[in-house]
């Protein structure tokens, strides 16, 4: 929800960043506020990926110039895993599978150490599985999956579910899920929309990546920006995605390589 007096959240100023060698971003702009759900959509190789992987400090990832705050702080000072404790959270396009980790212990871990960071204590084992164990009914996952090796066979469906189980557990500042909608049945797509709405607050912020307005049918966002050649090329409301689903993106990238 739009609220101008909410709390700036993310602030990114002229991100450029490259892997390999190659200029990905270029001049990315791009402000969330407390309350919001912003959606980025565009075309496959865009940078869309990339930003979300920049922002959640993948080393592959050089920054060359601009800026990223979050919450006040210098984001690109800090590694990875104080990136995630500080709230930042990434929904995986391509969730890993971690064989002869089950995912209890992986939960427990991540969650641990957010606690840790926070100067909290670890939780009690016995308290901690009461906890996963409701969280999981968000996605409507059945807890024998919490005993299976962390996404090891799991299906693509089951795989965004239980990304969005580690967010219903760690409750991030700002979650990022990347094409959390691909691959997911009607029903798999409803579960999981369901999950996200359900935990997003005034205190949070989320920002969907996605190709299809079909999730944005359930997840409805404040803001649906264009990515393309690295940045933003436009910004609008729920209506922009409706826009983008009728005519294409092609209106808006032959625009851009007038500029
Ligand atoms: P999107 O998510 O919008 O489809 P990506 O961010 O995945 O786009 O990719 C943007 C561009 O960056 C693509 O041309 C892709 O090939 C390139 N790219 C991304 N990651 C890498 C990498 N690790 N090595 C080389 N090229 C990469
Ligand atoms: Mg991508």
């Amino acid at each position: 929800m739009i609220n101008d007096n909410a709390k700036t959240i993310l602030s990114v100023r002229n991100l450029h960043a490259s892997v390999e060698g190659t200029e990905i971003l270029r001049g990315l702009n791009f402000e969330v506020k407390a309350g919001e759900i912003h959606a980025i959509m565009g075309l496959n190789g865009s940078g869309k990926s990339t930003f979300s992987k920049v922002l959640a400090g993948h080393p592959d990832y050089e920054v060359t110039a601009g800026e990223i705050i979050f919450q006040g702080q210098d984001l690109l000072a800090l590694e990875p895993h104080e990136r995630a404790n500080a709230g930042i959270f990434l929904a995986f396009q391509y969730p890993l599978e971690i064989p002869g980790v089950s995912n209890r212990d992986f939960l427990r871990v991540a969650y641990n150490a957010h606690r840790k960071a926070r100067g909290e204590e670890e939780i009690d084992v016995f308290d901690f599985d009461d906890l996963v164990e409701e969280r999981s009914e968000i996605v409507k996952m059945d807890v024998s999956f919490l005993d299976r090796s962390v996404n090891e066979g799991f299906s693509g469906g089951e795989k965004k579910r239980n990304e969005i189980l580690q967010m219903a557990l760690l409750q991030p500042t700002l979650s990022i899920l990347d094409e959390t909608d691909s691959g997911l049945d009607i029903d798999a797509l409803k579960t999981v929309s369901g999950g996200v709405n359900q935990l997003s607050t005034a205190d949070n912020a989320t920002v969907l990546i996605t190709h299809y307005q079909r999730l944005l049918n359930y997840v409805v966002p404040d803001y649906v920006h264009v990515m393309c050649g690295g940045h933003i090329i436009k910004t609008g409301g729920k209506e922009l995605a409706l826009e983008l689903e009728s005519r294409g993106y092609d209106w808006l990238t032959a625009q851009e390589a007038v500029v």
